[in-house]
C-alpha cells in the first residue's frame, strides 16, 4: 500500500490530548480505535467527522482500573496501515510502559523487522513519535493558546469522561480532574459547583496520594496542587 508511505497518523482518543496534538501536530490522519470499551459509544458520538474509526474488540480485556494490558502494541501495529509516523498521544501524566521511550524504541525495531522488504511488501521504517512526552496537559493547552487557539474550542471539543452522566462530564474521574486542571490554569472559568465538584473529587481521591508521595507523575502534582490553591482548598 505505497499510499500509506510517509502519512503522519495520530491515534485518536477523544480525550483533549488527541484533539490539541491535532491541532499542533497536524497529522495526515487522525485515527480512532473502536476498542468497544464501556466509553467508546460516547467518545465515537464526539469525533470530529474527519477521524477514520477501525474497530478492534480489545475492550474484553479491560481491567477495572481502565488498563487494557499491551494497548498500544496493538494499536500502533494496526495503525501502520494507515502511515508510517505513528503518534500516540502520549503526554507527561501517562505512566504506563506501552507508551513510554523503551516501547518506542523496541517497537520500532520490531515493526522494522517484520516490515523488512519480502515477497509481499517493500521495505517501510515505522517511527513511534512520543514528542509530547515532555509536556503536560496544561503545557499542551498553553502551546495551543500561544499559536491563536481559543480555549473555548478546546473546552467544547475535547470530551474523554470515564462515567458520563445524561452526556456531560461527571467531573470526578480521573480524566475529568485532568482536563479541569490543565484549563483552570490556563485560566477559563469554571461555574462554581464544578469547581466545588471537581476540587472535592482531587481532594479526596488524588491529593492524598500526592502527600503520600504515592501519585509518582512529578510535573502533574505541581499543577494540582496549584489549582488547589488556587481555590483556597489547601
Ligand atoms: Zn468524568
Amino acid at each position: 500500500m505505497s499510499t500509506t508511505t510517509h502519512k503522519k497518523v495520530l491515534l485518536y482518543s477523544g480525550g483533549m490530548d488527541s484533539w490539541l496534538i491535532d491541532k499542533i501536530w497536524k497529522p495526515d490522519v487522525k485515527l480512532y480505535i473502536d476498542m468497544n470499551t464501556q466509553y467508546s459509544k460516547e467518545e465515537i458520538a464526539r469525533l470530529p467527522h474527519d477521524v477514520v474509526v477501525e474497530k478492534l474488540d480489545l475492550g474484553k480485556w479491560e481491567r477495572s482500573d481502565k488498563i487494557i494490558p499491551l494497548r498500544n502494541l496493538f494499536l500502533v501495529a494496526l495503525a501502520t496501515n494507515y502511515g508510517d509516523e505513528i503518534c500516540l498521544g502520549a503526554t507527561a501524566g501517562d505512566r504506563v510502559l506501552d507508551k513510554s521511550y523503551g516501547f518506542k524504541e523496541r517497537a520500532e525495531e520490531l515493526l522494522d523487522f517484520l516490515y523488512q522488504k519480502q515477497h509481499w511488501t517493500n521495505e517501510r521504517k515505522i517511527t513511534i513519535n512520543l514528542d509530547f512526552k515532555q509536556y503536560t496537559k496544561t503545557a499542551l493547552l498553553r502551546m495551543f493558546i500561544a499559536q491563536g487557539g481559543n480555549i473555548a474550542d478546546a473546552f467544547n471539543h475535547s470530551f474523554s469522561c470515564y462515567a458520563p452522566e445524561h452526556g456531560h462530564e461527571c467531573w470526578a474521574c480521573k480524566p475529568c480532574f485532568r482536563k479541569f486542571v490543565s484549563f483552570a490554569l490556563n485560566g477559563y472559568e469554571f461555574p462554581e459547583h464544578i469547581v466545588t465538584k471537581c476540587t472535592d473529587y482531587i481532594l479526596s481521591e488524588i491529593y492524598p496520594d500526592i502527600i503520600a508521595g504515592r501519585y509518582g507523575r512529578a510535573d502533574e502534582e505541581k499543577e494540582i496542587v496549584q489549582v488547589l490553591r488556587m481555590y483556597h482548598k489547601i
